[in-house]
């Protein structure tokens, strides 16, 4: 076994369903005495249901968070903070929600409570991300990070099937990466693996019936998995791609990493021979066709699979290649910018991966 550095990070987890008629008692935990509960737009009526369940301890629900965290947003978000005198951001919904909360705290030092109701895991990860003059400018603060958890999988029961399957695969791309990370350790490596297997294994169950609650428990499950991962070790290919693309022309985030997920496998199988083996056993895969079955598990459940399909023009490959290597970073096959255009190309027509031949 080779060397190395394990560092946990506190979380205090709260999992199962009806879990969220603990909010009130979890508060107390933390000390507060005023909440600002924190969410998007179409969450509004369930922030307000979380409102009456902390009673007292709630002075406002602030349903105004967007995609990508413009830092108009946060100006408003920090206004209202200061004038009602919070003391604890109680965080409900999807990223979006959770990464206003964390560029609030960023500013304000103040703690996080999350409910997540998506699977996209920024809720056990101390990365903030903020956009300014169509820049998204992201770093990590120990600060941000949530100081309680509370998953309760009724949540994402309305989660539609589409945004779950996308969402799920945003999960499982964290555990994927995680396993060939630079910094990569036996003991995420058990959370990364486990992680993918009870995403890919409760997503079609989800698609069968969306109001089944063991396997929306599996995804929440798996989600919390692959957030710790994200959040303990560095990403790679990957990520940094799906940075580009939705960072520069606008492409959707879940979507996005469902896309190209096949396609980095694809490129660093041969690079990561134990990763692509722990893949094969959470997919029940053959090894040789692990990137293949990742594209086939989100063919098969209805979502995009081609760049094409999520609104990327032809015409912007050369630059997003470009993008895409002109900083090195870790990655476990080095990138030139020509291979990357090749795995651009091939994801902008959504070609099922053939793991055998090179890319
Ligand atoms: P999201 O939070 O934008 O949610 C997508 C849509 O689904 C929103 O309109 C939301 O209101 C709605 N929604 C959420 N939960 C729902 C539910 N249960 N039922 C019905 N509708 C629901 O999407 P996301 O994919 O969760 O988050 C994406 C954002 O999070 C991106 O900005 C991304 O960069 C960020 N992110 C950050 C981290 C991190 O560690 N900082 C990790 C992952 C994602």
């Amino acid at each position: 076994m080779k060397n190395f550095l394990y560092e946990s990070q506190p979380a205090r987890v709260i999992f199962g369903a009806g879990s969220l008629a603990k909010v009130s008692d979890e508060l107390q935990v933390l000390g507060a005495q005023k909440a600002l509960v924190i969410t998007t737009t179409d969450l509004a009526n369930l922030a307000q249901e979380v409102a009456g369940l902390i009673g007292d301890l709630c002075a406002g629900v602030h349903a105004e968070a967007v995609q990508h965290v413009p830092i108009e947003t946060v100006g408003k978000a920090l206004d209202r903070v200061r004038s009602l005198g919070i003391d604890v951001l109680v965080a409900v919904g999807g990223g979006s929600a959770i990464g206003l909360a964390k560029a609030v705290a960023l500013e304000t030092s103040l703690p996080i409570l999350a409910i997540p109701t998506t699977y996209a895991g920024s809720e056990m990860t101390p990365v903030w991300g903020i956009t300014e003059n169509g820049l998204k400018k992201t770093g990590k603060n120990l600060i941000v990070k949530p100081k309680t958890v509370i998953y309760d999988p009724k949540l994402s029961v309305s989660l539609p099937a589409r945004l779950s399957v996308t969402s799920g695969m945003n999960a499982i791309a964290h555990c994927v990466e995680g396993l060939y990370s630079e910094n990569a350790n036996p003991i995420i490596s058990l959370f990364a693996e486990e992680g993918i297997r009870a995403i890919a294994s409760s997503l079609p169950q989800i698609c069968a019936n969306p109001n089944d609650l063991n396997a929306r428990s599996e995804a929440l499950y798996g989600t919390w998995l692959g957030g710790t991962v994200l959040g303990t070790v560095g990403m790679a290919l990957h990520h940094k791609l799906c940075h580009v693309l939705g960072g520069s022309y606008n492409l959707p985030h879940a979507e996005t990493h469902t896309v190209v997920l096949p396609y980095a496998v694809w490129y660093n199988a041969g690079h990561a021979p134990e990763a692509i083996k722990a893949i094969a056993r959470a997919l029940k895969a053959d090894e040789s066709d692990v990137a293949g079955s990742l594209f086939d598990l989100s063919k098969s459940l209805g979502v995009p699979t081609s760049l094409a399909e999520i609104g990327m023009k032809e015409k912007d490959l050369d630059q997003a290649a470009e993008l895409a290597t002109k900083n090195p970073y870790y990655n476990p096959r080095p990138i030139d910018e020509k291979s990357i255009r090749h795995l651009l190309e091939y994801a902008f027509a959504g070609k099922r991966p053939v793991q055998a031949a090179s890319l």
